[in-house]
């Protein structure tokens, strides 16, 4: 499928058709079969009315014909069973394109996924990414496979049914299309209206919502727990919850009578014949009479079979249209622009000029941020929290395009530069640890797909894990969450620290890790890093002073800007904003040296 397909304007039923049509042949036969199947499942009842007028004929005393019956009834027969292998025919058409559809879809989606900027992952729940490629897309799927072929059908069938009821007695066909009315007019009086729809539509995002936070609230069950925290006081979840019940309980009471009203009496039509049937009886006796009645009888279930078949294919392709919007809201975010002439940096200066970021379209995240961080030195940024460090330390790598400004390496745009060399050139370490649930050595692999076992082994003793791996129950080759090879938040650093060396990359941006108060781990932490560090160019994001003091120079953030720049002799030296921060943290670390040495 083109990108172009999935960025048109085409949505409702016109863009369900255009991912079911991604299969042509093989969903034109479905509808044409399925159409064929329904036209098919009249003709026992065409035969029902010749054998009732046979019988009732008989009882007014016209000689049965045996013969007539008995082709009246193989009519019938054939005609379920043409039915039967017609519908099936049409159901394996309509799987393989469905199948052939989700699988292209799910290709689509995926490969959006990794074409979008990576700042896009950190922004989006993976719940909603998660619901989207599972469940919306699983449900086209199921659309196509089902509910496409039932449509057609229940477009056709009506029209068959309609005539089929004034063909053998008027007086009767209407009325059950009278009976057919009330029952339409009710359900469309709730679906018939475009406010329907945003309700489905409102009713798919709070559900979305729901999900979104429910996965949130159980990946951090252990934080709620440990700080002996309610569902109460995880606010999302509460919040979506809330939503969702004031979505859901309004939207299902507007449609509780009407529907329920409509359903009852498409499932009962027959009650409309029967007046009808003991007033043309009373008047006229006749066996055509009796036989009429007799038959509308039973047709009349018939007629409100195909009716309901119509009406659970409108309430599927309402949900799926929901589901279709879900994806395409995703599928249209941008990609991340690639340049048609990369160009490739010499060195691996990075200099941002006047950068100004902005996470939505609210209050700008930085704003003229300039500095140069020189090849093959640390540069440090401190400063207060949402002062702005995350945010410049992602735009190196180019989690985020910049809204104004440039960010550059080695004097080269890093817009204008070949994203997958980007990649190759910068490595980072942010506290978000992401492992997956493989072994350790590939865990640590996924860093450089070439690096050999003892290349990964050498990187994880330079990141201080190799003591650690070696006591899981199969080593390297544990894969991690199971068998209780669970690490800690610390070993977890630790291992991504081993990515990134086994990565190797000129360029790395990280931020220091505070989560870990056990000095033991802060101390192998910080050996990781330098290791890591050794020989490159260094963005870090740094928390405590201590660790800045030697880097080659201190970049002060706050509230968006750079308020100062230096080393640390020259920022103590100009008495600003460094310089009380240094105070207050000096002060902090002698206040806990003397209490250490109180209790010592
Ligand atoms: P720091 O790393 O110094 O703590 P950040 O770069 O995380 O600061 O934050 C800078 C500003 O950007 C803050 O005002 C913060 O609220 C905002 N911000 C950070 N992340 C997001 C986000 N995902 N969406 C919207 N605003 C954000």
């Amino acid at each position: 499928m083109s990108e172009k397909k999935a960025e048109g304007p085409k949505t409702g039923f016109s863009r369900l058709m255009e991912l079911a049509m991604t299969k042509k042949p093989l969903i034109l036969s479905a509808m044409v079969l399925s159409v064929l199947a329904s036209v098919a499942s009249f003709v026992p009842y065409m035969s029902i009315y010749f054998i009732i007028r046979q019988v009732i004929g008989a009882v007014a005393g016209t000689p049965f014909d045996r013969d007539a019956a008995i082709s009246y009834g193989v009519m019938a027969i054939l005609g379920t069973l043409g039915q039967i292998v017609l519908y099936f025919a049409a159901l394996m058409c309509s799987h393989l394109a469905a199948f052939g559809t989700l699988y292209q879809l799910k290709v689509e989606f995926a490969t959006h996924l990794a074409k979008v900027p990576l700042g896009f992952h950190v922004l989006a729940g993976s719940g909603k990414l998660r619901k989207v490629m599972d469940e919306n897309i699983e449900k086209i799927e199921g659309f196509i496979a089902h509910q496409l072929p039932d449509m057609t059908a229940a477009m056709v069938s009506p029209v068959v049914a309609l005539i089929l009821l004034f063909v053998f007695d008027w007086r009767f066909g209407l009325a059950v299309t009278f009976g057919l009315a009330i029952a339409v007019y009710m359900y469309i009086s709730v679906y018939g209206n475009g406010s329907a729809r945003e309700k489905m539509n409102q009713y798919q995002n709070a559900l979305e919502d729901m999900n979104n936070a429910s996965v949130e609230y159980i990946r951090g069950i252990s934080v709620v727990k440990a700080f002996k925290q309610t569902v109460f006081s995880f606010r999302r979840l509460y919040a979506t919850i809330k939503s969702y019940t004031e979505v859901i309980i309004p939207y299902t009471l507007g449609w509780e009578k009407s529907y329920s009203a409509a359903m009852a009496i498409v499932n009962n039509l027959y009650i409309f014949v029967l007046p009808v049937a003991a007033l043309v009886t009373m008047l006229n006796p006749s066996a055509e009479n009796a036989s009429n009645a007799l038959f509308y009888i039973i047709f009349a279930q018939a007629v409100g079979g195909v009716l309901v078949k119509a009406i659970y294919a409108n309430g599927a392709m309402m949900q799926v249209d929901s589901h279709v919007a879900g994806m395409d809201a995703i599928l249209a975010e941008k990609r991340i622009p690639v340049t048609s002439s990369p160009k490739s940096s010499n060195d691996c200066d990075i200099e941002l000029s006047e950068v100004s970021f902005s996470y939505g379209k609210g209050v700008e995240a930085l704003s003229g941020i300039s500095f140069v961080a020189p090849q093959g030195k640390v540069t440090a940024l401190v400063g207060p929290s949402g002062g702005g460090k995350s945010t410049i330390a992602h735009l190196i790598p180019r989690f985020f395009d910049v809204t104004k400004g440039a960010v550059a390496i080695g004097g080269v745009d890093i817009r204008e530069m070949d994203p997958h060399k980007l990649m190759d050139m910068v490595s980072f370490v942010f506290q978000d640890v992401f492992l997956f649930k493989q072994s350790v050595m590939e865990n640590i692999r996924m860093g450089n797909p070439s690096a050999s076992d003892e290349d990964v082994i050498k990187a994880a003793k330079d990141a201080q894990c190799h003591e650690f791996i070696e006591k899981l129950p199969e080593g390297y080759k544990t894969v991690i969450g199971t068998k209780g090879a669970h690490l800690s938040g610390g070993e977890r650093q630790r291992v991504a620290i081993a990515r990134a060396i086994v990565k190797n990359c000129p360029i790395v941006v990280l931020d220091e890790a505070t989560a870990f108060s056990d000095p033991e781990n802060e101390h192998l932490i910080q050996k990781a890093f330098e290791r890591l560090m050794q020989g490159k160019t260094v963005v870090m994001i740094a928390h405590r002073l201590s660790t800045v003091v030697g880097a080659d120079k201190i970049i002060v953030v706050d509230s968006g800007t750079i308020v100062e720049q230096g080393t640390h002799e020259e920022l103590l030296k100009k008495r600003g904003k460094y310089a009380q921060m240094w105070e207050a943290y000096t002060k902090t670390a002698s206040w806990r040296m003397g209490v250490k040495g109180a209790t010592a």
